[in-house]
């Protein structure tokens, strides 16, 4: 009977989503009447709609009017009538259904945390994509039923607006939900490790129970996974310092004294039982992968793991590289693209290389708009627009190649918001888009003229860093800045390494990091010294946990954490400048 749930479940939810991806454009329109209709009359749809009932309208007229009359907006134009919401104003601003949550999304904007409204709908979809992505897995990777999951997930603190709503990260809500228990239960796979340690609180703390839970199940663990990529190279990072401890515990079945928080340690200890045969399999284990670098830990602590499960697009794709290290020949699949706001596509085929993975958009839980971009001609001398943009088009209107800025109308009453993510149709799953998911779109690199985006930077990094390799050392993390101060401005890249590097292997990689930036205004710019050299600052190891620490400590969850890959944040530039032991300038243009 289990059994046959499972995979009846499985089918049901496969042929629910053909249906609706096959009549994508209809679907979509009968989600904004939905969304109008079940928010009829709330101050901001009045502002824009005025008393028009859409009851009698059909979906296209519905659609036409509501895309002529409401604007496009950002965060920022919204934020006034959240920041009620958050004060207590419990009329219907927004929805018609009053909000008791709100979440914190790092989305658009970079440094400065900004509120989303959260509903049960929120829950309810996540726990739909799960499902839907957990289904299409299990076609090309099965799984046993009742296996474990380890997963390095983070609760972060939640708080109290001054209207009395709960706060927090959007992942907080989602583990603290019913929907995060009956995921497990539908899709038949159970976390290693209780509520009480991924809402302790405190990221080190979990980290280290989860990896004591991870080995405690080893044998039953079937998938590793975390939101971002990030999260499980950080955690198997802190496992190679870690191992010893760990394995302590097990052969004693205790826990080690750096778990302070008591709920914590009852929780792992009403777990973890003796067990010394365990211990010694795991030390000699462990022996082995040091001298081996650590390459191939994941497959060989975990023998039944059959992929590791994790956001490995975007600004994630620069850990890709130490997570194969530990993955070895274990496949990663990524995980699906979505925001604080909305979840927007789920990846259909999980066999796939992170590199070529697309997003079939999910044509039921948003209303989706598409906002054609341009690349601007390069040899352009305005320093604001980055590309160029038309006319919105709806889903059932978008081209193969072309890129969008992704514009969405959610059921938590965010109407025609511009997300600020840049992506590209790369097909159609039946009648819904594909996407690539390309960059935020917000220039992080400009001086003058000059425009690089995190894609552009990404991409200098990796050509500068591939020196690294011949020399035995790796890049860690990195991030940068626009230095403006001294003239002329020039760019400064911060790097965090493994291992030790002559400095002239440092002013090679300096040199080539400048040399590939292709962007025209830069080259134009570094030739005319209206930009000077590139600068390249080598931080001590652990700076980046500081960076970490640094917004953990100021409410952001590691579930969502991922590394500003350029800062303008003082407290950050600080932390960078006291951390850097090297700076080399590039001669690039010498
Ligand atoms: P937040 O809401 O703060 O967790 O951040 C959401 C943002 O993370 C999105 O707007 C994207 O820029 C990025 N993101 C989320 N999922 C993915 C993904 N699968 N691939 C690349 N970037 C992603």
């Amino acid at each position: 009977m289990e059994a046959e749930t499972l995979e009846a479940s499985t089918r049901d939810i496969i042929s629910w989503f053909d249906r609706v991806s096959t009549n994508a454009g209809v679907v979509q329109r009968e989600t904004l009447r939905r969304i109008i209709e079940l928010n009829h009359g709330v101050e901001y749809l009045k502002k824009w709609l005025g008393d028009i009932d859409v009851k009698e309208m059909d979906e296209c007229e519905i659609e036409s009017l509501y895309t002529s009359l409401v604007p496009l907006v950002s965060h920022a134009d919204l934020e006034p009538y959240i920041q009620r919401i958050a004060d207590g104003n419990t009329s219907p601003i927004l929805t018609q259904h009053p909000i008791t949550t709100l979440s914190l999304s790092s989305g658009t904007t970079e440094g400065r945390q900004k509120f989303v409204p959260f509903t049960s709908h929120s829950s309810q979809t996540t726990l739909q994509i799960f499902r839907l992505a957990a289904a299409y897995r299990s076609r090309v990777y099965p799984t046993r039923d009742g296996g474990r999951i380890l997963e390095f997930i983070y609760s972060s603190k939640s708080f109290k607006t001054k209207g009395g709503l709960t706060a927090g990260t959007a992942t907080t809500h989602y583990y603290a939900s019913e929907e995060f228990k009956i995921k497990q239960e539908k899709t038949k796979a159970f976390t290693c490790s209780p509520p009480e340690v991924i809402s302790s609180g405190d990221y080190k703390q979990t980290t280290y129970c989860h990896l004591l839970l991870g080995l405690f199940f080893r044998d039953q663990v079937e998938f590793i996974t975390s939101t971002f990529a990030y999260s499980v190279v950080q955690a198997f990072a802190s496992f190679e310092e870690l191992w010893k401890e760990i394995c302590k515990d097990i052969k004693e079945g205790n826990v080690s004294s750096r778990i302070t928080i008591p709920k914590v340690r009852k929780a792992v200890l009403d777990i973890v039982k003796p067990n010394p045969i365990l211990a010694s399999k795991i030390e000699a284990v462990c022996g082995d992968l040091q001298g081996s670098d650590w390459y191939g830990l994941i497959p060989k602590l975990w023998p039944n793991a059959k992929y590791v499960y994790s956001i490995m697009t975007g600004s994630m794709q620069p850990y890709l590289k130490k997570l194969r290290h530990h993955a070895g020949s274990l496949p990663l699949v990524s995980a699906e693209y979505g925001s604080t706001e909305s979840w927007i596509g789920v990846n259909l085929d999980p066999s796939l290389p992170p590199e070529n993975v697309t997003f079939t958009v999910m044509p039921t839980f948003s209303y989706f708009e598409f906002i054609p971009l341009y690349r601007q001609n390069q040899d352009s001398s305005s320093g604001s627009v980055d590309f160029i943009e038309d006319e919105p088009v709806p889903l059932s209107q978008v081209k193969v190649g072309q890129e969008y800025e992704i514009v969405l109308t959610t059921f938590t009453g965010l109407y025609r918001y511009r997300l600020g993510d840049v992506v590209e149709v790369s097909g159609f799953h039946n009648g819904t888009p594909k996407l690539n998911f390309i960059c935020r779109r917000k220039l992080i690199l400009a001086v003058n003229i000059d425009k690089n985006t995190e894609k552009d930077l990404q991409l200098v990094v990796e050509r500068g860093s591939e020196l690294l390799s011949n020399h035995r050392a790796e890049l860690v993390d990195f991030t940068s800045s626009a230095e403006l101060v001294r003239q002329p401005g020039h760019y400064v890249i911060y790097w965090e390494i493994k291992g030790e590097v002559e400095e002239r292997v440092l002013f090679e990689c300096c040199r080539e990091m400048d040399a590939s930036f292709v962007d025209h205004g830069y080259v134009v710019s570094r030739r005319t010294n209206s930009i000077g050299p590139l600068e390249l600052c080598i931080v001590e190891r652990g700076t980046f946990k500081k960076i970490l620490d640094h917004f953990i400590g100021k409410g952001a969850a590691l579930s969502q954490f991922k590394t500003p890959r350029c800062t303008s944040d003082r407290m950050l530039l600080r932390i960078l400048d006291l951390c850097t032991v090297k700076r080399v300038r590039s001669t690039a243009y010498d």
